[in-house]
This record gives C-alpha cells, structure tokens and sequence, in this order.
C-alpha cells in the first residue's frame, strides 16, 4: 500500500543568538533530516526524550511549523506544492490532538464551539448541521451528546481529551498526529484514552502518528516504531523487531529502563517484559544508565550524534586501536575515531524476523550488538 503519510529528508531548524554575549547566530537543530512513511490504518509510534525533537516534527505535519527543508506528501501530493487553497483542502486531511486537555481547550467556549469550531474555520455545513454534526461526534468519543452547552472545566481529564480528539475528527481526517495524548492524564485514564484511539482506528480506518516518551504505551498502540535522538531517527522498524532486537545503543538504554505498562490498558501482545523488584527492566544485569542531558541541538556532536553518551562505544574492541581522550565533550572516555568523525546511516542492519528489512539502525556498530536481553 502506499503511505498516506511522508516525511522526506526533514529539517526544522529555529535560529537563535548564541554565544557569551549572544552576538553569533546559530540554529536550533530541533529536527534535522527525517524521513518517515505511515501506511494506512496503521500506527507509527515515536520516540525519543524530551527535547529530541519529536512535537517540532509533529508541528510541521499537521502545517503549525513550516519545515526548513525537505517535503511533506499527505496522500502522495507534496504539501508544499500546492496553492494556498489545495494546501487548506489537503490539511484537513492530517488533524493533530494535543498534549494537554487542560491548556489546549478554550475554557471560554462551550464543548459545543470547541468541537464545531474546525467546521467554522473551514466554512464547513455537515450534513445535517452543525447542531447535530458536534453531537455525532461526542457520541463518537464516548462522551453525552446532550452536553455540548458545557464548558471545559466541567470535564475531567480524560473528557476533555475525549473533546480534544472528537475536535479533531470533525474534518474526518485520514490521519491524526498524536503528541503525547495521555501522559498529562492520570495513569488510571491513560488506557481509556488509547482504547478509545484504537476502536475509532478500527472503525474509521484512521492513521496515526503517536509521538510519545513512555514506550510501554507506544509498544501497546503502534505497529511501527521510530527512535528519536538530536533530531534524527536512530531506529526504525516494526514494533516487534524493535522491542526484542533494538540495535541502537540510545534505543537499548530506552527500553532497558521502560516502567510497566499500565494494566488497565487491554494488551494485544505480551507486555514489554516482566518487571524486575524495582520496577525496571533488567538488560544483562541492570538498567542501562545515560550518563548526563542530550547535547544542546544548536551544536549537535560531530559524527554520530549519540556518541558523547553512548554506552557501547567505549566497550568496543575498536575503541581501543583509535583513542581519542582529548576531545574535551567526550572526556577521557575512549571510543571508536568513526563514531566521532562519520555520521552513521539509517540501514537496514541484521535481522532474523519476517520483517527484519525494513528494521533500520543508525549506528556503525549495530551489527554487532546483542540485542537486549530481558530477564524477570
Ligand atoms: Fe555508539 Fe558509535 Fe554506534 Fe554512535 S556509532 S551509537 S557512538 S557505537
Ligand atoms: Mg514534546
């Protein structure tokens, strides 16, 4: 099937002052050089830390951003492309749900306004009004038809998420991109809101984008997963081969710490592994721990981008042969010259599953990891 949904070579970059007396300008590298595809009904989870630039990347899609560079197809059309009109037509198409159901909702406007409002931006008459329109969708979301004379704050939480996301399907969208949907709401609320997202993808044959930082609940609701670092995909891949055979060492160091997932959310395959006393998850003895933040993206590490943080690479037979102690970000930890100096593609590395080739890992070294191994 073709993607409904592509991202080719992104960038999204914001410049900035940088410097002791903000005198140079630099750039914010919040994305820079993504490439993605979301198939129809499908799920694409991503992930990364906070500040990998996953919401920057999720902000472009649905045309809030403008990317720097690189082309955005919704249905095969390149976005930018089109006129002012065909732009508006094609970003119906691809409607996003935000974070927070708290600051995302207007308190001054009923529920009703709330979710008819794309219908007046876009000078829209549903069949059958409006009226009627806004209640078909509350009903959509599980929520009271009769109560669109409410106001936010009369809902809790997971209700108002419920708005958020019958708001964005008032345009019956093809896609919708998620940017981290549940993880303002109470765990015990988290699992409706991702039950709900899976039957309106069931009934409505709906794609998503799902942007996360808590991968138990992306390993729940994607198909396919792609690992966020600096503004790069490090890995990407069916959800399966990258749960049981992450190659990435930043992505390893993810999963080796994921909590458990909450069990009020219905699981359609095993859970990501059986939690240890501590709650973590244990790869080869203990939770692999990233030392320090991730880089500042205005300066981005030379060659891979993980490598002032990467656990592998000073473990490495190479690291040994080509030391590099006097680089001041990398300290006296010595790891391969490569990883410093060459930025390593996104290939298709080792795999054994069905799927195994369109598992990709960026890293020089990825051949030769061992995939996490999870123990109870
Ligand atoms: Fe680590 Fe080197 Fe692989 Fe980067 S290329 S992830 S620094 S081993
Ligand atoms: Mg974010």
């Amino acid at each position: 099937t073709d993607p409904v949904l592509e991202v080719r070579d992104l960038v999204k970059h914001y410049p900035v002052r940088t410097g002791l007396l903000r005198r140079s300008t630099g750039a914010v590298k919040a994305v820079d050089g993504v490439s993605l595809s979301l198939d129809g009904g499908r799920t694409l989870g991503l992930v990364g830390e906070s500040g990998s630039g996953k919401s920057t990347l999720a902000r472009v899609l649905v045309g809030i951003e403008k990317p720097t560079s690189g082309a955005v197809l919704v249905d095969g059309v390149d976005v930018s492309r089109l006129s002012r009109a065909g732009r508006k037509q094609l970003r119906r198409d691809v409607q996003m749900v935000f974070q927070d159901p708290y600051t995302s909702l207007n308190p001054r406007m009923s529920v009703g306004e709330i979710v008819g409002e794309p219908f007046a931006i876009h000078g829209i008459d549903p069949a059958g009004g409006r009226r009627t329109a806004v209640g078909e969708l509350l009903e959509l979301v599980g929520l009271d038809p009769d109560h669109t004379s409410r106001y936010p704050h009369q809902f809790s939480g997971g209700q108002r998420q419920r708005v958020g996301i019958a708001r964005a399907l008032a345009l019956r969208p093809k896609i919708l991109v998620c940017d981290e949907p549940v993880s303002a709401l109470d765990v015990s609320v988290q699992g409706q809101v991702i039950n709900l997202l899976e039957d309106l993808q069931a009934e409505l044959g709906l794609s998503y984008l799902f942007v996360a930082h808590d991968l138990g609940v992306v390993r729940h609701i994607a198909h396919d997963v792609a690992v966020m670092y600096l503004g790069r995909i490090v890995e990407q891949g069916p959800e399966s081969e990258v749960y049981d055979g992450a190659q990435h060492p930043y992505t390893q160091a993810l999963l080796s710490a994921v909590p458990v997932p909450d069990p009020s959310i219905r699981l359609a395959a095993p859970s990501l592994a059986e939690p240890s006393p501590s709650g973590s998850v244990t790869v080869g003895g203990g939770a692999i721990v990233l030392e320090g933040d991730p880089p500042s993206p205005v300066d981005p590490p030379s060659g891979c981008p993980f490598h002032t943080r990467c656990w592998l690479a000073p473990t490495l037979p190479e690291a040994r042969t080509a030391p590099s102690a006097d680089r001041p970000e990398t300290g006296l930890r010595l790891i391969p010259a490569v990883c410093e100096t060459e930025r390593p593609a996104l290939v298709v590395r080792d795999g054994t599953g069905s799927d195994a080739g369109s598992h990709v890992a960026a890293c020089h070294f990825a051949r030769e990891l061992v995939a996490p191994r999870v123990e109870a």
